[in-house]
């Protein structure tokens, strides 16, 4: 039987300060097996008591049932229902399962930071992986999210929250709040606690909850920089290895979480044979245990080069004159169709992030920014 950790109630702890500020709101265990964001944030609460505090710090815990048995989810995955027509079924009183009632609990508590927040509202998700690796975020690819992940010295890969249907993170970015998921390490080395209480020191000296020259936030630091070990600060996800069990997919074994590849190295075999590398790239997330839609994500760094240029271009306006390209429509505001994939390279780097393939056409979209 799996460990479960003792949670009182679904607020873990919670500190405001003097006059207003930023508002911190922290998610921990939205998967229940992942309990190292409590520990971490247990951690913090403790060393921040006596230190000058803006704003508001407030942490939840996610999956609290979960949490208490020590299960990923008992229903179903909640971080895979904050989808706009799940939440109003929910909302039309047709919960049905412990994590719909979960997700209702959970919700109305970050409404009600949200309600109570005096200036920016960040909210980060943390999370732990069964393989081993080092610390990474993935966030939604907006100007705001850009300039908020500057001060994060571990791998952050950008365009991951898009293709990934009903993730928490995602739901509240699109609600205008900074959001990022953090992936901390295994979920059962101690380092992962230090890693995640790492992220948020650096989330709250981010923020401006607390003063950037604490010796915490320095030494928060330089731990996540160490721990990079020479992978890429910014990278992009080009595709996801969508599979299902008939496809009998098979990762190579040796890959980290974040790993680069070789144009023609094997990288997973499936019914219909092996799956190499078409170009160098890098491996994001390779699947090794237990379910998933996604065999690995292929991605490449993003150079400081290609960030200006995308910034720039996205400060200009060009957007405004995508409908113009041949075999490129617009479907709404933030939404086109394209029917050759010689533009979403451009896209990619105007923000649209959400790529779908229907029939012949390619749609992309992008999160508000
Ligand atoms: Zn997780």
């Amino acid at each position: 039987m799996p460990e479960g950790v003792a949670v009182e109630e679904r607020e873990i702890g919670r500190r405001t300060g003097e006059g207003s500020g930023p508002t911190v709101i922290v998610v921990a265990g939205i998967h229940g097996n992942e309990p190292a964001g409590v520990h971490a944030a247990r951690r913090l609460f403790a060393q921040l008591a006596g230190l000058p505090f803006r704003g508001e710090l407030v942490v939840y815990a996610g999956n609290l049932g979960g949490l208490r048995k020590g299960l990923r989810y008992l229903s179903k995955d909640l971080n895979r229902v904050w989808t706009d027509q799940h939440l109003s079924a929910l909302r039309e009183g047709t919960a049905r399962d412990a994590e719909d009632l979960e997700q209702l609990d959970l919700q109305g508590a970050i409404q009600e930071a949200q309600a109570r927040a005096r200036g920016p509202v960040v909210l980060i998700d943390l999370h732990s992986t069964s393989a081993a690796g080092i610390p990474f975020m993935l966030t939604g690819d907006t100007l705001p999210h850009r300039r908020f992940i500057r001060a994060f010295p571990i791998p952050v890969v950008l365009g991951l929250e898009e293709e990934l249907d009903g993730v928490l993170s995602a739901h509240w970015a699109r609600r205008g709040l900074i959001t990022a998921a953090i992936e901390g390490g295994q979920h059962d080395d101690p380092a992962t606690i230090g890693s995640l209480e790492a992220v948020l020191w650096v989330t709250l000296a981010q923020a401006g909850s607390v003063n950037q020259s604490l010796d915490s936030v320095s030494r928060a630091t330089a731990l996540l920089d160490l721990q990079r070990n020479g992978l890429p600060r910014i990278m992009e996800i080009l595709s996801r290895r969508a599979i299902a069990p008939e496809d009998q997919f098979r990762m190579e074994p040796g890959f980290r979480n974040i790993d680069y590849a070789r144009k023609g190295q094997l990288l997973a075999r499936d019914r219909r044979g092996e799956i190499r590398a078409a170009s160098d790239g890098l491996v994001i997330m390779p699947l090794y245990q237990g379910l998933g839609g996604d065999g690995y994500f292929w991605g490449r760094a993003v150079s400081s080069a290609s960030l200006r240029a995308s910034g720039m271009l996205r400060r200009s306006g060009a957007a405004r004159l995508l409908g113009l390209l041949p075999g490129v429509a617009r479907i709404s505001a933030g939404k086109f169709s394209l029917a050759r994939r010689q533009w979403l390279g451009l896209f990619r780097l105007l923000g649209y992030r959400r790529i779908r393939e229907s029939g012949e056409l390619l749609t992309v979209e992008r999160n508000q920014s």
